[in-house]
């Protein structure tokens, strides 16, 4: 398991942290235009609505942008060193991109337009963190 600092739950982002719990990848989606977002917020970018639901989405996507983190950012990721981060963009979302780490891929190995899928981490007994790896990988 790579180092782990929880995460800042909010009421506008508690519906992914306990949909990640049951292994599942949910985006917000706004009530009116029916748009995706993320970071979630209490109200549509794109048309002010506040009413949205949590849909689940497949967690299939590509590699649109990462960098490879060569110093660690905080010391719980030290041992992790170095490891790769990406903005994945998620396949039927319209665009949606979501900063995750890139596991089961050495630096070296990771290029833009990776076809990935969502896998998760269950880090605590209160906390499952989504990661991506290779689509190639999946079982
Ligand atoms: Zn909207």
């Amino acid at each position: 398991m790579s180092g782990f600092l929880p995460p800042a739950i909010t009421a506008d982002t508690a519906p992914y942290w306990e949909a990640a719990r049951r292994h599942e990848l949910r985006l917000q989606r706004c009530g009116g235009c029916r748009a995706f977002r993320f970071y979630p917020g209490p109200v549509c970018p794109r048309c002010g609505e506040e009413a949205a639901e949590w849909e689940r989405v497949s967690g299939g996507g590509e590699v649109y942008s990462y960098v490879i983190v060569h110093r660690a950012t905080h010391p719980v990721f030290a041992a992790d060193v170095p490891y790769v981060v990406a903005l994945v963009e998620i396949s039927g979302t319209g665009g949606i991109r979501i900063p995750s780490r890139l596991v089961g891929v050495t630096p070296d190995e990771v290029r833009i337009g990776m076809a990935v899928d969502v896998d998760f981490e269950d880090v605590t007994p209160d906390c499952t963190v989504p990661v991506f790896r290779l689509a190639r990988d999946r079982a």
